[in-house]
């Protein structure tokens, strides 16, 4: 456990942290309220003990402004305890609804601040395995589970945001839809599983040259999801006409090249996608035409022969 230690008197410091360093703890130091929001910020201290009366800001006012901090992150709540010289109600009121969680002499006897620091490190453990499940579960309702890309939802959701942000830049924003071709022949030829694995390779394939596009600078920010089903779509946030053109047909080529065998598939005999691709360079559109208009192309793609791309009118 990292605990902040706030106080402005030096005795003060050099007791309690011999006491807490002798339990093990690690612990980090501020000498008023204005270091004790900076060192929370920076240190993220699993407990943080604060003195109410300091130079330059006071306890009562660092705690406002650590909880102000914690608002903006989700689940987060440090435990504050007030160090105080004196045990008096009113003191605990205000350290209370200050947003403190508790109250301590800081002349507490020693087995009750080592009974308190146990205690509090159990809430911290508690804390730490809760905010990892949370993570957990968080990216599992992101995630597709069959090929790990962003699935419909959370893919929409970012779409969205990424969408008002292009707008408000006046920047173009580009989107790609992406249908394997006679997948369905695939999967009645091959089996459902095998038509499985051939979606989590194709959909490496995509997220690997979407994040290639975006280390280049080819592209900004582009990332792929899984639409539904057979289908892909890559969002492109920050692009132009000749870089969705150029990643799309970077797509169609290294699915194409990843040869996965397909005997039903035309007359290539491995596994092809067709992709239709839109892109919006005017602010005040709305993305679903975009959807619209790239799902339109991708339906030509496939009219004109398939495992290729069609970007442009
Ligand atoms: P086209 O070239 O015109 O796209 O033809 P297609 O056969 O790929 O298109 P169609 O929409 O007729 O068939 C899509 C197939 O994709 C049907 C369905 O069984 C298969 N499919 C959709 N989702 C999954 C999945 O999660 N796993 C597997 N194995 N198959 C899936
Ligand atoms: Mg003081
Ligand atoms: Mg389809
Ligand atoms: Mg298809």
């Amino acid at each position: 456990m990292k605990i902040l230690l706030v106080d402005d008197a030096h005795s003060v410091v050099m007791v309690m942290t011999a006491r807490l360093a002798s339990y093990g703890y690690e612990i980090v130091h501020a000498s008023n309220g204005h270091e004790a929001v900076e060192a929370f910020a920076a240190q993220a201290p699993d407990l943080v003990l604060m003195d109410i009366e300091m130079p330059v800001m006071n306890g009562f006012e660092a705690t406002n402004q650590i909880r102000a901090l914690e608002a903006t992150k989700q689940w987060a709540w440090t435990p504050i305890i007030f160090l105080t010289s004196s045990d008096t109600v009113k003191n605990l009121v205000t350290a209370i609804e200050a947003g403190g969680d508790d109250f301590m002499s800081k002349f507490v006897p020693e087995p009750v601040l080592n009974a308190k620091m146990k205690a509090m490190s159990r809430i911290a453990a508690l804390r730490q395995s809760l905010s990892r499940a949370n993570q957990k579960l968080q990216d599992l309702a992101n995630q597709d589970g069959l090929t790990g890309l962003c699935n419909r939802r959370s893919m929409d959701l970012r779409a969205e945001q990424f969408w008002l942000m292009a707008v408000s830049q006046a920047k173009p924003f580009g989107l790609l839809m992406l249908d394997i071709d006679n997948f369905k022949k695939f999967n009645d030829h091959y089996g459902h599983q095998s038509g499985d694995d051939c979606l989590r390779q194709v959909a490496q394939a995509v997220h690997s040259v979407t994040q290639e596009a975006n280390a280049q600078g080819l592209v900004v920010g582009a990332f792929a999801a899984r639409y539904g089903g057979e289908e892909f779509a890559v969002i492109v946030p920050d692009s132009s006409a000749d870089a969705l053109q150029s990643l799309a047909q970077k797509i169609v080529f290294t699915v194409a090249a990843l040869g996965v065998p397909h005997a039903l598939n035309e007359a290539w005999a491995v596994v092809t996608i067709s992709v239709g691709g839109a892109l919006e360079p005017v602010a005040g559109g709305v993305l679903s035409n975009l959807f619209r208009q790239a799902d339109a192309r991708l339906y030509d793609a496939k009219k004109r022969g398939r495992n290729r791309s069609v970007t442009q009118s």
